[in-house]
């Protein structure tokens, strides 16, 4: 019988389990992760899981049922540590192998760490992981934790600052760029954020180089930067993005440039080996160039690719990527991709807290950013245009 193996069991692992079964896959499927829990979601991690009293649970992808009902081996707390090309099979880091005849990588990626003096002290955290976000959450509530340093004004530095700030703490974000999530979104929608969120108390620092970190015993008390500013901190969460976990490809010789290359079917450069989600770096036909995506939404419309190209069937149609974060009353949502823009329309709404920015090339409607516009997503998405459609 022939057997499909999936190394990473996140969204984009667990969904191409599921789209195969969906799509009458008959072989087997085995889903391997390292992690203990059942596959889970990670959106709330840095955002529910930080706040409110109650012991938070993780919230499942799928029930343990839905494995069992469709026959997909589920094997967690387990670690892969070669991919041998030429036998067909996997090594565990306890010596056993199974074999594949088609592979998919879903391995995710891997916050960036800091690399400064003191970087290794007590109270630094980073976030990726329900042990990282309950180990967050626990350091955010305990009595001796006032002033929260984020290093990052990424998506992680926002929504972390966001909870931080709701919880009364003192919050200073650090980022070394000029603006925050400069990496996702245009300068209108985050100078809204930034200004939305310093009105609710968060004092933020850009354009800043991190020197080091002041100790008092083995614990963090305060962020110098370059410019000689200490900044006192009782707890500093570093979201300074993440970087692709291509180890096991590169070892088994798979082409890696920032990412797993791969084919508009997400084929890597082994025709039956595929690569979906953070991992995964390839072409877009929403913006110009190889994009890795690092969302949700990418996570499982890559899943639903590769499962369509190893069941034979029509790759789905594209839609527009999209994002969304909840930051401090602030539900922002973005569609297709923030970049090869020349034209950005910002659209004030009677509702002060609400943002509508359209982001052009010409003609063409690249990109949207909405604050507080839920309803809006639909009819914004069917007006996005393909980028490469139209150069062609
Ligand atoms: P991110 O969005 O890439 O933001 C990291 C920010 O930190 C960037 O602005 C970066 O600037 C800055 N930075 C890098 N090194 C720094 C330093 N030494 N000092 C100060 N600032 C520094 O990454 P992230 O927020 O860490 O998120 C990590 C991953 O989690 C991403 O995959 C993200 O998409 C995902 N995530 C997504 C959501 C969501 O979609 N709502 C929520 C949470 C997490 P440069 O770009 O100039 O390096």
């Amino acid at each position: 019988m022939d057997t499909t193996v999936i190394i990473g069991n996140g969204v984009a692992g667990t969904n191409a389990a599921a789209t195969l079964r969906k799509n009458g896959y008959e072989g087997a499927i085995k889903l391997i992760g390292e992690e203990v829990a059942l596959p889970y979601q990670r959106p709330p991690l840095s955002k529910a899981w930080l706040r409110g009293s109650d012991r938070p649970q993780p919230t499942p992808i799928r029930p343990l049922s839905f494995f069992q009902d469709n026959n997909i081996e589920l094997m967690r707390a387990r670690k892969i540590v070669k991919i041998d090309r030429t036998k067909r099979r996997i090594r565990f880091s306890d010596g056993k192998t199974t074999k594949f005849d088609t592979l998919i990588l879903a391995t995710g990626a891997a916050p960036r760490r800091l690399d400064v003096q003191g970087a290794d002290l007590k109270g630094i955290h980073y976030l990726r992981h329900l042990g990282d976000s309950a180990g967050l959450r626990q350091a955010l509530a305990g009595a001796d934790c006032n002033d929260v340093v984020i290093i990052g004004a990424g998506v992680i530095g926002l929504e972390v600052a966001s909870a931080a700030v709701e919880q009364g703490k003192t919050v200073t974000v650090i980022e070394s760029a000029a603006r925050a999530m400069a990496r996702v979104a245009s300068p209108a929608t985050t100078n809204f954020v930034t200004q939305s969120l310093t009105d609710a108390g968060v004092k933020f620092l850009f354009n800043k180089k991190i020197e080091g970190f002041g100790a008092a015993g083995h614990r963090i008390c305060a962020v110098n930067l370059g410019d000689g500013t200490e900044v006192k901190a009782d707890l500093v969460l570093a979201g300074i993005g993440a970087t692709p976990n291509v180890a096991l490809a590169e070892a088994a010789g798979l082409e890696c440039d920032n990412g797993i290359c791969v084919d508009q079917d997400m084929r890597t450069s082994d025709p039956k080996i595929f690569a979906i989600g953070d991992c995964a770096r390839g072409d877009n036909i929403y913006a110009p160039g190889k994009l890795r995506i690092e969302t949700v939404h990418n996570a499982i419309s890559q899943a639903q690719i590769a499962a369509a190209a190893i069941c034979n069937k029509e790759r789905p149609a594209p839609v527009p990527p999209r994002f969304w974060s909840d930051l401090k009353g602030m539900k922002v949502q973005a569609l297709g991709i923030a970049a090869g823009y020349d034209l950005v329309r910002s659209d004030a709404t009677q509702d002060p807290s609400a943002l509508e920015v359209h982001l052009k090339c010409g003609d063409r409607l690249v990109a949207t950013e909405t604050v507080n516009l839920p309803s809006r997503q639909s009819t914004l998405a069917k007006a996005i245009s393909p980028a490469a459609l139209i150069d062609a």
